[in-house]
């Protein structure tokens, strides 16, 4: 019943945003397409995208790991993490498909969290419910009462004061952190540079704060250029609800300077090791399938799952997490081989009519039901 209670006050709170943010800012419209077409054109070239990217990424002092699946990602970055380390975690899907938290925790790692609702997420012990919001199924007295394992004096608080108390607990780590690992919402093949879109600071942090940072992407977020990468990262935060975003981050490498004679070396007071990693785990193969292609056109801005009424009954269960909704049920194909989520779709199409995108999700899915039942 709670989750009905959450969904309900997420989808009053969301839906009637992203309108107005669409009707206040037409030209998102326009970017929207402007990211299709790229992320096709890169789709349709994918191994030769991938290769500028690493390329790129070696060129401004970074190191980029190309890695086949799940294992072969904790792997590399057990490698460069090690043992006995604070870790600080931006939210990142990729890294929960991996499993890398739970795994750098189990080599000894002291491992946290930073964006709020993964927080609560990782406080809970419980798989997210949703790709931009993966608390959503709390509602805040459950927020307060998970946030009580570090705060056992929280009663009747208001929203403001939970958030102040993931805030407190979460700065000591971040000074402490000695690698700092994120996502990427796109990442530009022509610079390989790192795009990061954000409200709570978490990322800014996560990424400049600490010795190392390193970023795990989907083949699917590269972009042909820096300009397409920012524009993903511009629709990405409007059709999520939370536009203009708070900070749009750029990662090109480690931190560097050229204030001495203009000559730019590194490190400077950010990081003094870049990586990115760049995970595979079905995506190429997708990208090859007639229809399933289309599936990794996907921003992650979240907006399909408030106007499914599957989603809005089941919820985070309805796919295979970290991927849930009419994302998800794509999503646990792609990266899973499971195309059990899809045979819940009811086909009401209210996915398609708001993904900025134009992804034809119900199509997508009666192809995958038919996998599935052939199976
Ligand atoms: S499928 Fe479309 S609406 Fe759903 S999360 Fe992806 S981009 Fe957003």
């Amino acid at each position: 019943m709670t989750w009905i209670y959450a969904v309900e006050r997420a989808v009053k709170n969301n839906v009637p945003k992203v309108e107005a943010i669409l009707k206040e800012h037409p030209y998102l419209l326009d970017l929207a397409m402007k990211v299709r077409e790229g992320k096709t054109e890169v789709l349709r070239n994918l191994d030769r995208y991938v290769e500028e990217t690493i390329k790129s990424v070696e060129k401004s002092g970074g190191r980029a790991h190309l890695v086949s699946n799940a294992e072969e990602a904790k792997e590399i970055v057990s490698k460069i993490v090690g043992t006995g380390k604070t870790i600080v975690l931006g939210k990142s899907m990729v890294a929960y498909e991996a499993g890398l938290r739970k795994h750098l925790e189990a080599m000894g790692n002291d491992v946290w969290e930073t964006d709020l609702g993964e927080f609560l997420i990782q406080l809970a012990d419980e798989p997210p419910s949703h790709i931009i919001a993966p608390s959503l199924h709390m509602t805040k007295e459950r927020a307060e009462e998970v946030m009580r394992k570090i705060d056992n004096e929280l009663n009747n608080s208001t929203h403001e004061k939970i958030a102040m108390t993931a805030r407190k607990f979460l700065r000591d780590k971040f000074i402490k952190a000695h690698v700092g690992i994120t996502g990427a919402n796109a990442v530009a093949a022509d610079t390989g540079s790192v795009i990061l879109v954000e409200n709570e600071g978490n990322i800014r942090m996560t990424t400049v704060l600490p010795e190392v940072h390193i970023a795990v992407a989907g083949l699917e977020k590269i972009l042909p250029n820096l300009q397409l990468a920012l524009y993903e990262a511009l629709v990405q935060a409007a059709f999520g609800g939370l536009y203009p975003p708070s900070y749009v981050n750029v990662s090109s490498g480690p931190s560097s300077t050229a204030d001495i004679e203009m000559k730019r070396v590194s490190p400077a007071h950010g990081p003094r090791e870049f990586h990115l990693v760049l995970l595979d785990n079905g995506r190429r193969e997708a990208a090859k399938d007639p229809v399933l292609w289309e599936s990794l056109l996907c921003v992650r801005c979240g907006r399909c799952h408030l106007h499914c009424p599957v989603y809005r009954v089941f919820g985070g269960k309805w796919g295979v997490p970290p991927y849930s909704g009419p994302m998800g049920a794509m999503w646990s194909a792609v990266v899973y081989r499971d195309f059990g989520p899809a045979q819940l779709c009811v086909h009401s199409g209210g996915c398609r009519e708001v993904c900025p995108m134009k992804i034809d999700i119900p199509k997508v899915l009666e192809e995958l039901k038919k996998r599935g039942l052939k199976q």
